[in-house]
C-alpha cells in the first residue's frame, strides 16, 4: 500500500468523522501562503481565492474565536484548556499578494494575521524561489529531460509529478537548485522577470496596520536540519531594523519533521524568539513545546475540506504522529 493510498483512507475516514463531531474546542493554527482574485488564475497551487479566503475567516469566526499568535502562545503556555476553538491565522513566505489583497480582508473581518518573511526575497527581488521556478517550468514548458527521463508537462498530474521529483532532489539530495536549473534552463524555457515578493514598504505598512504580526522565516528559506541555522538570526534582525520592532516568533521553512534538527529548534530559541510554528498537522493542547507549534495548512482547498480540518484537528494530530512514525520505517 502506497504512501497516497493511505492519504486517500485517511481523508475519507475524517470526512465522516468530522459529520459527526461537534464544534471542535482547541488551539488551532493556521497556515496559508498565498491568496489571489476569485476567477483569476491561481499563482501556485498554494494559494486561495479571496472569497474562499474570507469564507473560510467568517466560518472561524462562527466556530470560535480568531485571536493573534502571540494569544494562542500565552494561552498554550498557560496550561489553560480550551473552552472552544480559538485560531490564528498565518501567511509563510512573503508574497506580495498577501499584502495587496489580504489586508481588506483582516480589516473587514477584524482577523489579526501574523505574516513570516524570508528576507532574502524581499531585499531581491531578482532572486527567484527555486519552487517558483519549477512552478514556472511546469506551467510554461511542454516536456522536460531531465537525468534520461523525459517528463510531460502538459497534463495536471505531469506537472505535480516534475514539481515533487524535483524539490525532493533539492531539498533533500545536496543537488544545489542552481546545479540543477543550470541543465533544465537550457531548454526550451525564459525565466521569471522578477519574484513575487513584497517590497519593504509594502511590509511596513503591513505592520503598520494594526492587524498584522510580522515574524522570521531566515532569509533564504534553506532545510534547516541540513544546513543554514545562521539565517536564522540574520532574517531576524534584517526585519528588526526595517521593520523597527521586536520579532518575536519564527516559522521553520518546509517545516515537515525531516526538515527540522534539534540543532535548528536550538538556534531557534538562541536568536531570542518566544515561539516557533512548524507544518506538523493538528491542534495545539496546553503545555506543548512552544518552539514546535502545530499548524492546519490551508491551499487551494476547497470549503469541504476547510470545515473537515478544522473539525478534526485533534484527530489529525494523532494521524499525524503515526503518519510520520511509518514514513520514517518506510524511508519515505
Ligand atoms: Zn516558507
Amino acid at each position: 500500500m502506497s504512501i497516497s493510498h493511505i492519504n486517500n483512507m485517511i481523508k475519507g475516514g475524517l470526512t465522516i468523522i468530522s459529520r459527526m463531531r461537534p464544534a471542535p474546542k482547541g488551539y488551532a493554527i493556521l497556515l496559508y501562503h498565498r491568496l489571489h482574485e476569485t476567477g483569476s488564475c491561481p499563482p501556485s497551487s498554494l494559494s486561495v481565492d479571496t472569497v474562499s479566503f474570507s469564507e473560510q475567516m467568517e466560518y472561524l469566526r462562527e466556530l470560535g474565536s480568531v485571536i493573534p499568535l502571540s494569544e494562542i502562545v500565552k494561552k498554550v503556555k498557560k496550561g489553560q484548556e480550551p473552552d472552544r476553538l480559538y485560531s490564528a491565522v498565518t501567511f509563510d513566505d512573503g508574497y506580495a499578494d498577501v499584502a495587496r489583497l489580504g489586508l481588506a480582508i483582516f480589516r473587514r473581518h477584524s482577523i489579526p494575521a501574523t505574516i513570516f518573511i524570508s528576507t532574502a526575497f524581499i531585499d531581491n527581488n531578482l532572486l527567484i524561489p527555486w519552487w517558483d521556478e519549477l512552478q514556472h517550468m511546469a506551467m510554461t514548458m511542454r516536456e522536460i529531460t531531465f537525468e534520461n527521463l523525459k517528463l510531460d508537462l502538459v497534463s495536471d498530474p505531469g506537472r505535480r509529478r516534475f514539481i515533487s521529483y524535483m524539490s525532493n532532489k533539492i531539498k533533500y539530495s545536496g543537488l544545489s537548485p542552481e546545479e540543477l536549473f543550470a541543465g533544465l534552463r537550457t531548454q526550451a524555457y525564459s525565466r521569471p522577470a522578477g519574484n513575487s515578493f513584497a517590497d519593504w514598504r509594502e511590509l511596513r505598512s503591513l505592520a503598520n496596520s494594526g492587524y498584522v504580526e510580522v515574524g522570521g522565516h531566515t532569509q533564504t528559506h534553506p532545510v534547516l536540519s541540513k544546513g543554514g541555522l545562521d539565517e536564522i538570526g540574520a532574517g531576524k534582525r534584517r526585519l528588526e531594523d526595517e521593520l523597527g520592532r521586536r520579532i518575536r516568533f519564527f516559522s521553520y521553512p518546509f517545516g515537515e519533521r525531516k526538515d527540522i534538527s534539534a540543532e535548528a529548534v536550538e538556534s531557534v530559541k538562541r536568536a531570542g524568539f518566544e515561539a516557533a510554528v512548524t507544518s506538523f498537522s493538528g491542534f495545539n493542547r496546553t503545555g506543548d513545546n512552544l518552539l514546535l507549534l502545530r499548524r492546519i495548512k490551508f491551499s487551494g482547498n476547497g470549503g469541504d475540506e476547510f470545515a473537515v480540518n478544522l473539525r478534526t484537528g485533534d484527530i489529525k494530530r494523532q494521524i499525524n504522529r503515526t503518519y510520520g512514525f511509518f514514513q520514517g520505517l518506510l524511508g519515505a
